[in-house]
């Protein structure tokens, strides 16, 4: 039964929030809203622990590599344990980009380890190439959501990401890098755990997977209510088409 109920915190709201990210939370506050599902966001910065029964829902944006050098170590510090009892407790955590690298191991620039959570069976290393910048289309498989429905939007990072020890990823590159421009791979989740780099922000384009987040965080075993989607629609029809893909 739903608690129709969305609790979110925010992590690092000042800090990592590149390419407006924090549109993520308002699509995901507004699509509760319109379904009469009370929803609370919480800003956590730096400095602050994460109460694991508080949240059903734990967001990490991206940033440039300094706001995220920052943040990595109050993550180690303060929220790591937090984070790990959420996630064993079933609440869903979604990482964007730099976001995406702080939840695994680590994020290996020139002459530095930046250490991760380690939520999500990855590394990142920056290496030498140039950046992975461009509009991105990813065929997914998720419990519950149509088969192969697909994740429109931008990316824009240094890092390239490797799975390791048997991590798996969100879905299969039709356009664009993803991970690390080679593997074909986009993304990793882990149960409820996710991460990605799709910016856009992410979730304005692709509102079948804003309603699997909520879903899957509120445990809500009916379907959601259907909304007006005809402009989220269009949004990722238009997401896709940028990418090159049929949306
Ligand atoms: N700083 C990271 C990188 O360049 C993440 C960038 C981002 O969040 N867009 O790989």
């Amino acid at each position: 039964m739903a608690k129709a109920r969305l609790r979110i915190a925010a992590l690092y709201p000042e800090q990592l929030n590149i390419y407006a990210d924090r549109g993520n939370i308002a699509v995901l506050e507004s699509r509760c809203r319109w379904r009469s599902i009370e929803s609370h966001v919480t800003a956590v910065g730096l400095g602050e622990t994460i109460d694991p029964e508080r949240f059903d829902l734990i967001y990490l944006g991206g940033g440039q590599d300094d706001d995220q050098r920052r943040c990595a170590a109050d993550l180690l510090e303060h929220k790591r344990s937090g984070l790990i009892a959420a996630a064993a407790n079933g609440a869903v955590l979604l990482g964007i980009c730099g976001g995406y690298q702080l939840f695994g191991h680590w994020y290996e620039l020139a002459d530095e380890r930046i250490e991760g959570v380690g939520i999500l069976n990855v590394e990142t290393v920056r290496g030498k190439g140039p950046r992975l910048i461009g509009n991105v289309a990813v065929e997914t498989s998720l419990p519950g959501a149509s088969p192969r429905a697909v994740l429109a939007g931008f990316e824009n990072h240094g890092g390239r990401t490797r799975l390791i020890g048997g991590g798996a990823p969100l879905g299969r590159v039709i356009k664009g890098n993803g991970n690390d421009g080679v593997s074909g791979e986009e993304g990793c989740r882990d149960g409820n755990v996710i991460g990605t780099y799709l910016h856009g922000p992410l979730l304005p384009a692709n509102c079948w997977f804003a309603d699997w987040l909520i879903a899957t965080a509120i445990g809500a075993s009916a379907e959601l209510a259907p909304l007006d989607d005809a402009l989220e629609l269009a949004a990722h029809k238009a997401a896709c088409a940028a990418a090159g893909v049929n949306g």
